[in-house]
């Protein structure tokens, strides 16, 4: 209870509100220990290429283990991290996460490689051209095999200094993925305008590509486009055989959904992933 300026003590207070509020500024500290504390772990979820048929990399998902809450999904934390700053750091620690994954598998001998995403509020400051060059070289991965995933509002918001960002990520080897395309202000003159290397089609549009032939000629559009832009298409959100078997029919080239894997934890990931192959040739034509 405050006082006012004139000395009474009366406020109206949404009580709701107020819960809200705090609960939010609680959330912030602890998001603010997390990486300290060793609560966060990145879960990969296999990509797949349905003209090789087989694994060729992975999405790199960032996962929060809250000592109270349990498992918090991004979409809980990750608008949180970005409105306080705090992705930045947390965007440090995925990438340094994912690079050394990816030392371990090139040291194996392994060709795969990894995405992780990034966030709007990283570029250009938060996640500079030359840091991810000399991390590469530090944890020695090719940054071939390090895709950054990014959304089309990212490079609509602060035109000139995304687009240095995103030619000086490209031109040292990284390449770019636009993520979630098709829910955002995709058009033919932004992929003119931005040159990325892959598009992923949003699992909104895959989901019904079954039923729905709206959909399903959205998605072969997209990837007929893409094709005459020289980009390649990732379809996210496949979760059975038929959304195999209709992808392969539209020339899209890779997948990425529950049907092969939900995103595992580092550890399980060659577990979980030995089973793809048997997942692919389910879906060939007999
Ligand atoms: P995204 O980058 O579009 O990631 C794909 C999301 O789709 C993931 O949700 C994944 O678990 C989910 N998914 C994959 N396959 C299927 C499927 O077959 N069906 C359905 N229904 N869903 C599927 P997740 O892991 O909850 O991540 C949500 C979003 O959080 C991500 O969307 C991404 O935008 C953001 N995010 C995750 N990790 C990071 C990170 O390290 N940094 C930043 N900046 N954002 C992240
Ligand atoms: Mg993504
Ligand atoms: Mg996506
Ligand atoms: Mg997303």
């Amino acid at each position: 209870e405050a006082k006012s300026s004139h000395g009474s003590s009366i406020r109206f207070f949404d009580p709701t509100l107020a819960e809200i509020a705090k609960h939010r500024q609680r959330l912030e500290n602890d998001l603010r220990r997390a990486i300290r504390a060793g609560q966060f772990a990145l879960f990969l979820q296999p990509i797949v290429d349905l003209t090789q048929n087989a694994l060729v990399g992975a999405e790199a998902l960032l996962r929060w283990q809250h000592p109270e809450h349990g498992l918090v999904p991004p979409d809980e934390f990750i608008p949180l991290a970005e409105e306080t700053g705090l992705i930045n750091d947390i965007g440090l620690w995925v990438l340094e996460e994912a690079g050394k994954q990816l030392a371990v598998w090139q040291q194996a001998g392994l060709p795969l490689y990894l995405s992780v995403n990034v966030s709007g509020r990283q570029i250009p400051d938060g996640l500079p051209p030359s840091l991810l060059v000399d991390q590469a070289a530090r944890l020695g991965f090719s940054p071939a095999s390090l895709a950054l995933e990014i959304t089309e509002g990212v490079l609509l918001s602060d035109f000139g200094s995304a687009q240095s960002w995103l030619d000086a990520v490209r031109s040292s080897g990284f390449p770019v993925y636009l993520d979630d395309f098709g829910t955002g202000y995709s058009s033919l003159s932004y992929l003119k305008r931005f040159a990325v290397d892959r598009l992923k089609v949003d699992k909104s549009f895959v989901r019904d590509i079954g039923t729905n032939l709206g959909d399903r000629a959205l998605v072969a559009a997209v990837t007929a486009m893409a094709r005459s832009f020289h980009l390649d298409v990732v379809a996210e959100g496949v979760e059975d055989a038929d959304h195999v078997r209709l992808l392969r029919h539209m020339g899209c080239r890779y997948a990425q959904g529950y049907y092969f894997s939900r995103p595992v934890p580092m550890e399980s990931f060659h577990e979980f992933s030995a089973r793809i192959p048997e997942l692919l040739r389910a879906t060939l034509d007999s």
